[in-house]
């Protein structure tokens, strides 16, 4: 049984429906793998035009502020006018991040993404998808892929680069290995996002209904890969202490039904030659939301490769904050020689996708970051293919009071 996290003892991010780190744009639903967990129908609409991507970043730019504008799909390296579209969105105002499982990556493209503005990437990159001319049975397997993709965006220069991976059941236990290659890698990876694998098969034993009539709910082809349980995000917290015991997360979201479940939980390390010298703390990060809104407009989300290579320094301002952080300071202090060789600042955040009560309420993220624009209005991005299917989002009633 994974140990209970208290979500008072951590600062509650101050993102909300209107104004947030992060907004999540989809040009494409077309994509060039086929990922377990994956809740976008690949196969329906396809491409939109450069103008109905226009009108939904209009309709962003109506309702809601954020920092960050999350260009996903689908793939959107296989949109056709994916440069165009990141110039537009720079042009707009947003740091363009290009989240894509990075095959269709050439260093040539990325030059040209690099040009239009992109700021970052997220990679999805995990063993629920069959890469071509990759055969890997474990995350661990992996992680040389993702050491290539790390290394082409610092060869490039200036990106900020994170990596996401879901995780079943079947694969919790190779948790610890990412969080220790990421360690190793903390000059040149910034993010590594752990997303907990939902199906329908996971919720329980409810009934679906959608306007009212009874529905039966899609399955995947496939659920050997997600186990047989729902994961919840202190099960990955024990695995990233298992590979880094100083693991304490800062910051999180709650949920729409459960105050104290953790939907987003993020934690912040500072990590030199490979080691955890601490993680900052709640007061630290409420700073820099702070500061960073009072003196931008916008709440921060995704750090410059720039900003995530002051460990140190992050280390001696937040020593003036609270106790925690002088611990960090006090490592740097003990051995003065660490005072003159780099340290990193890594993010690990979890998401913990809908879990549904035994009542059937659907806990949602609250304040969801990846919320998208569906004819002229702002969704959850992972209940999108509801809406679309049949014009409003499904709802859950336990099976026996049918
Ligand atoms: S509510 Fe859905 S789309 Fe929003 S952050 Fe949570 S999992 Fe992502």
């Amino acid at each position: 049984m994974s140990q209970k996290l208290n979500h008072l003892d951590y600062y509650r991010l101050p993102w909300n429906y209107a104004d947030n780190g992060i907004s999540w744009l989809e040009p494409t639903t077309k994509c060039n793998l086929k990922c377990k967990g994956c809740y976008r129908d690949t196969a329906s609409l396809g491409h939109k035009s450069l103008d109905e991507v226009r009108n939904d970043l209009e309709t962003f730019k109506r309702l809601r502020k954020s920092d960050c504008m999350s260009i996903a799909g689908g793939d959107p390296l296989v949109y056709p006018h994916i440069v165009e579209l990141v110039a537009m969105v720079k042009e707009m105002g947003w740091k363009p991040i290009i989240n894509t499982n990075g095959i269709a990556l050439t260093p040539e493209l990325l030059g040209r993404l690099k040009d239009a503005g992109a700021f970052g990437f997220t990679f999805h990159i995990d063993t629920s998808q069959r890469r071509p001319g990759i055969n890997a049975a474990t995350e661990a397997d992996l992680n040389e892929t993702r050491l290539k993709y790390a290394r082409m965006l610092a060869d490039a220069g200036g990106l900020s680069c994170s990596f996401n991976a879901t995780i079943s059941e079947n694969t919790l236990d190779q948790v610890p290995s990412m969080v220790k290659w990421a360690a190793v890698h903390a000059d040149i990876v910034h993010t590594m996002v752990f997303i907990l694998f939902r199906s329908p098969e996971l919720t329980g034993n409810f009934t679906f209904y959608a306007n009212g009539q009874k529905i039966d709910i899609d399955t995947y082809e496939e659920t050997e890969w997600g186990g047989s349980r729902a994961l919840m995000a202190p099960d990955v917290v024990e695995k990233i202490r298992e590979a880094d015991p100083v693991y304490e997360p800062c910051a999180y979201l709650n949920g729409t039904a459960n105050p104290d479940s953790l939907k987003w939980l993020l934690a912040n390390r500072i990590v030199q030659e490979g080691d955890s010298l601490g993680y900052v703390t709640p007061r630290f990060i409420e700073a820099v939301q702070v500061f960073k809104h009072l003196f931008t407009g916008t709440y921060l989300a995704y750090g410059s490769p720039g900003s995530m290579a002051r460990g140190r320094l992050s280390a001696f301002a937040g020593a003036v904050l609270d106790g925690g952080m002088r611990k960090i300071l006090a490592r740097f202090l003990k051995k003065p020689a660490r005072l003159l060789k780099p340290a990193y600042l890594q993010s690990i955040m979890i998401i913990q996708p809908v879990n549904f009560e035994p009542d059937g309420r659907q806990d949602m993220c609250d304040s969801c970051p990846d919320i998208t624009v569906h004819n002229g209005k702002l969704l959850w991005s992972c209940r999108l293919e509801e809406v679309k299917k049949y014009g409003a989002f499904v709802q859950t009633v336990p099976a026996e009071r049918n």
